[in-house]
């Protein structure tokens, strides 16, 4: 008698009283939070651009393909690659969680385009090599610092007449339209022959290569990743003249999107992934990754 008055009364009155408990202080509510979250995208204000790149699923990413190591359209499996693209895809991660760097829309931008590209919404963001300065300020607005070269003269190995800068006047000595290597030659070095000018920098080494000019110039930085596919014949002058902080266009006013990327930039700077970039791409010239510039979140 008494264990069958158990079993219809007390058994289900403690069941009843167990899973209330398990239901937390509430009261008994029906809450059903699982044990384990799983994390899905980060989550962004509505009308930010890391939100409309989100909804959009692709960030276009303006950036060099002809650029060995820091932007390159890899003729053998079609893959851009790159320091450069390495920080896009930090960024695209930072956006879209641990998938993003296959939510790349690759665009080629050139020296000369990239204020436009970013000012016209072609691309969401320029990491290309980019000195941030006052003129592109004026159209554009950067993130970054995140790598900071010098202008610097790539000569073949046979060359012994070009020592510097200084040593320029009446050689030919190709650049970039739309570049600061171009209107800082021309401000250090005003006696040499600039006529021959491409829209990339591969163009230049290959004229240096056949003798139509006697040096490149350019960041030393983008000439040691073209050194590092040729270095029997080509070499560095090593004497950088201009400093050149790499800056991530962003659309001018976007506010809240540049201090986005500043903060992806010093999270990656802390906690190792800029590091990993750079060894794995521009770390192949022998250059040791620098200590990371800090960003520069200007007014
Ligand atoms: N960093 C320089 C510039 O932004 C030269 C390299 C380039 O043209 O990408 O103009």
């Amino acid at each position: 008698m008494k264990t069958r008055w158990f079993r219809r009364f007390l058994l289900p009155v403690l069941a009843i009283a167990m899973v209330a408990a398990s239901c937390g202080d509430d009261g008994g509510s029906t809450s059903t939070t699982p044990a384990t979250t799983v994390a899905g995208p980060p989550q962004f204000a509505v009308g930010t651009t890391m939100a409309t790149i989100q909804a959009r699923g692709k960030m276009i990413l303006g950036t060099k393909f002809d650029q060995p190591l820091f932007g390159l359209k890899n003729p053998t499996n079609n893959q851009v690659e790159g320091f450069d693209v390495e920080i896009g895809k930090i960024i695209a991660r930072a956006i879209f969680g641990a998938d993003g760097a296959s939510k790349i829309d690759y665009q080629e931008t050139t020296s000369k385009v990239r204020e436009d590209a970013v000012k016209d919404g072609k691309v969401d963001i320029v990491v290309a090599t980019y000195t941030i300065n006052d003129a592109r300020k004026q159209i554009i607005d950067f993130a970054g610092p995140y790598y900071v070269a010098g202008q610097d003269i790539l000569v073949k190995k046979t060359n012994t007449t070009i020592t510097g800068v200084e040593s320029l006047a009446g050689k030919k000595v190709c650049t970039v339209q739309g570049s600061t290597s171009l209107t800082n030659i021309q401000a250090k070095a005003p006696q040499a022959d600039v006529s021959i000018t491409f829209d990339k920098y591969s163009l230049c080494v290959e004229a240096l290569k056949d003798g139509r000019v006697d040096a490149v110039t350019t960041d030393n930085i983008i000439l040691l990743g073209f050194i590092n596919d040729d270095p029997t014949n080509l070499k560095l002058v090593n004497k950088p003249f201009t400093t050149e902080p790499y800056g991530i266009g962003v659309k001018k006013g976007d506010t809240a999107f540049r201090a986005f990327v500043n903060d992806t930039l010093e999270k990656a700077y802390a906690d190792g992934s800029w590091k990993k970039a750079w060894d794995a791409t521009a770390g192949k010239t022998g250059q040791a990754a620098p200590t990371p510039p800090p960003v520069n979140r200007y007014a």
